[in-house]
């Protein structure tokens, strides 16, 4: 076990970084953060901030050196990388996790090989691959990049074999995957921590919406049947096992109108479908993160409240920043701000929490403070 007193290494400087470094500190161990942004929200608080590229070895070296144990706040971090660091230091999650999640052509591949559920799909190397394959979809379908793709980024929709060729050409012929669009009831999310001796504790299950494929709302617990919850928990507890998975988990799930759960996306690591957990569980995602890393039983998961999480993006700031005074004088609203100097549209800026007794006035509580700190948007 790794205990406090000791420094923990996070690759990448984002609010999922910070946020760790943030429940790293509070349990009592260091931090040191590796991201070549200056201003990244994690560098910002961290014990030490590395700052360069991720490919750097000296700088890898210097984590090692420096770090009892290494995570990362995102799946995208290089291969090369990750084995540089894992020889030299404790890593976790493994390798072999990371690259199943950072491209949906394994990622999907390795769920289907699990007997787990996905939307139809193929992968798409070549626009031949599309000619010969595409009969096998009904439209419409989303051509998705493999790599890279995040909150709909890198997805074009599309309904025959031509717009199919012409959407891989403007995604510039990368590895892609041509997947169904399914008929979606509702989109909710799986997360849970397991620890090296196998132990897993999962969270209730929160119900996602999004907008413009970016999540924007999360409702605890989700409003669907308690059969279709369990069966959503027991795949992803399923699948982290079979990855012999030691980290955070979040598995993305697409509930279809026909009743069939479908598991859309796996990230190794917090998410932000679980920012509910900062003040609504007894243990939060992030402390999960830190407890993994460092070999101790995961906290429990119990939920303490009904919640809603709002994400709040950039697109809400006008020349002031928003009137943060009408969220902060509700008492059952928790403000969480990422200190991101610039605001841009779609940036994830910070979110916030609505506690209540019951869910329904956690939902109007929601509403209120989304108009309050947004009016006419
Ligand atoms: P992704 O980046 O794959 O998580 O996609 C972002 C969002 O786009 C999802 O959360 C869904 O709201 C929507 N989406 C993605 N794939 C599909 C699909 N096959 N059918 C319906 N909606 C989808």
């Amino acid at each position: 076990m790794i205990l406090p007193g000791a420094t923990l290494g996070v690759l990448g400087g984002g609010q999922l970084g910070r946020l760790f470094t943030m429940a790293a500190h509070s349990m009592g161990y260091r931090v040191v953060v590796l991201d070549p942004d200056p201003h990244s929200p994690a560098g910002l608080i961290a014990d030490q901030h590395i700052q360069s590229a991720y490919s750097d070895h000296a700088a890898l070296q210097m984590m090692a050196d420096e770090c009892s144990a290494i995570t990362t706040e995102f799946e995208n971090v290089p291969a090369e990388a990750l084995h540089y660091l894992e020889q030299r230091c404790l890593v976790r999650p493994d390798a072999r996790s990371l690259a199943v999640a950072q491209d949906r052509i394994r990622e999907k591949t390795y769920v289907s090989h699990c007997g787990l559920n996905t939307a139809a799909f193929f992968a798409v190397y070549e626009a031949s691959d599309i000619e010969e394959n595409i009969h096998t979809l009904s439209p419409p379908m989303l051509l998705k990049t493999a790599s890279m793709g995040y909150d709909g980024k890198g997805q074009i929709r599309v309904s025959n074999l031509q717009e199919a060729i012409e959407a891989f050409e403007e995604l510039g012929k990368q590895p892609c995957v041509l997947e169904e669009m399914v008929d979606l009831e509702c989109e909710i999310s799986v997360l849970l921590a397991r620890s090296v001796t196998g132990e897993a504790a999962v969270y209730p299950v929160g119900e996602n919406l999004h907008i413009n494929g970016i999540l924007d709302t999360t409702i605890v617990p989700a409003r669907l049947d308690p059969v279709v919850l369990d069966g959503a928990v027991d795949m992803a507890a399923e699948l982290a096992e079979k990855l012999d998975y030691v980290g955070m988990l979040a598995v993305e799930f697409f509930f279809t109108r026909q009743g069939d759960l479908l598991i859309n996306e796996i990230a190794p690591r917090p998410h932000n479908s679980g920012h509910y957990t900062l003040d609504a569980t007894v243990t939060s995602q992030f402390e999960q993160q830190v407890r993994t890393l460092c070999g101790l039983p995961p906290g429990d998961t119990m939920l303490l409240s009904p919640v809603v999480m709002v994400n709040i993006l950039g697109d809400i700031w006008g020349s002031e920043p928003p009137p943060w005074e009408k969220l902060l004088k509700r008492p059952r609203c928790k403000l969480h701000l990422y200190g991101k100097h610039e605001a841009r549209p779609g940036r994830k800026m910070g979110h916030f929490n609505c506690l209540s007794s019951d869910l329904e006035s956690a939902l109007q509580l929601a509403e209120t403070v989304r108009h309050d700190i947004a009016p006419g948007k």
